[in-house]
């Protein structure tokens, strides 16, 4: 049984902290939150949801029940019980059913401001999900971008996590006061607590941090990576069933959406693609090895080729020189374009580029024996195996 107890804050160098202590296995560990001092009054300290959906992939991975010493939002403790722990045991068979019991519910709606905020990071989908909201009125309107240490700068946290988590939100920062936007920044030690794999679990472990401050956002919007009809209960990837994590994680005071839904990854390149300042900041690359890179994105990795070909493909490319390095790009692009065209399984991305790109006739006689020679090198490999 994990265990959760009420919440304590403390303050030092303009950081508010909330953290609860939490019983796990028998052993007692603290989960901490932090960000600036001046948003502290949004602060939820008279719940535990944040602690809750944090701490929910800890229950499903050990098979231990969730006991909340404490109140619970009473609409979260619904959708949890009824239908995520559910929908997240149905997409990977490993977690454990388990249930989770809170000593109060609250139907109390805690918000204090009519408003809307997103993540920023800069890449695709953040972008899509802002400018998609660039007309909404309030409570809709995005008046806050968010910046989250809880995995996607290193799955398992760490030191090392924390000083990317840094460096990335300077960039990011830079950005945001472009856009004439305050941006929130998020510290935690859940990816510590946790220590799973990010892209199985980033969706909760995201909420988890919007969950503490629902006194601020009416609206969240978590941009999605896919359009609603690449929906798929996915052991690999929960962003592929946001659709449902994120209407389960609402609760009375914050409506979480799954934003971005309408568009493919092409389609929401094509959208950005027209913003100058996109041109200016696009940050798609995930690729930290490349220490000799010449521009934000290191133009060599599968992600960074994948953009700048679809980004070619609209004729929008050159707008990205500051970002992109496109003698890089020329080199590498036929030979890319050839391995996706031999690979046996492909991924729904492959098609859709390499649908696109036969459209521009992309696939040239070139293109087309340079994929018959990977194929002819991947069956010799699988030979040599054999023999071995
Ligand atoms: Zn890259």
């Amino acid at each position: 049984m994990i265990k959760i107890y009420p919440p304590k804050t403390t303050e030092e160098k303009g950081e508010f902290k909330i953290a609860s202590v939490f019983e796990s296995e028998g052993h007692r560990e603290e989960l901490w939150f932090s960000f600036p001092s001046k948003f502290r009054e949004y602060a939820v300290t008279e719940q535990l949801d944040a602690f809750v959906v944090g701490l929910l992939f800890l229950g499903l991975k050990t098979g231990q029940d969730i006991e909340v010493c404490g109140k619970l939002s009473a609409r979260l403790y619904y959708a949890i019980n009824h239908y995520l722990i559910n929908a997240l045991c149905l997409a990977n068979t490993d977690y454990k059913k388990i249930k989770v019991e809170a000593h109060y519910l609250s139907t109390i709606n805690l918000n204090l401001r009519e408003i809307s905020g997103t993540g920023l990071s800069c890449g695709v989908d953040s972008f899509a999900t802002y400018y998609d909201h660039l007309n909404s009125k309030p409570p809709f309107a995005i008046e806050y971008f968010t910046f989250f240490n809880v995995g996607s700068h290193g799955d398992f946290g760490g030191e090392n996590a924390r000083r990317i988590f840094s460096e990335r939100f300077g960039r990011v920062k830079t950005c945001a006061n472009e856009l004439g936007k305050e941006i929130i920044k998020f510290d935690s030690n859940l990816s510590e607590v946790l220590r799973m794999n990010f892209q199985q679990t980033h969706s909760l472990r995201s909420i988890s941090c919007v969950l503490v401050i629902q006194k601020l956002f009416r609206n969240y919007y978590y941009a999605s990576s896919i359009r609603f009809d690449q929906f798929k209960l996915d052991k690999i990837r929960i962003a592929e069933y946001d659709l449902i994590n994120l209407q389960m994680l609402s609760t009375e005071s914050t409506t979480l959406w799954s934003s971005a839904l309408q568009y493919t990854r092409p389609e929401r390149l094509n959208f950005i693609a027209d913003f100058a300042l996109v041109s200016k900041y696009l940050d798609v690359c995930t690729n930290p090895y490349v220490v000799d890179r010449k521009k934000i994105n290191c133009s060599r990795c599968d992600k960074c080729i994948r953009t700048m070909l679809l980004l070619d493909f609209y004729d929008k490319l050159d707008r990205f020189h500051k970002v992109f390095d496109l003698e890089e790009y020329q080199e590498k692009r036929q030979d890319f374009v050839a391995h996706i065209r031999a690979k046996r399984n492909k991924e729904t991305q492959d098609y859709q580029l390499l649908n696109l790109l036969k459209t521009k006739g992309y696939i040239n006689y070139k293109v087309k024996t340079r994929s018959a020679i990977f194929r002819v090198h991947s069956e010799l490999r699988k030979i040599k195996k054999v023999f071995k």
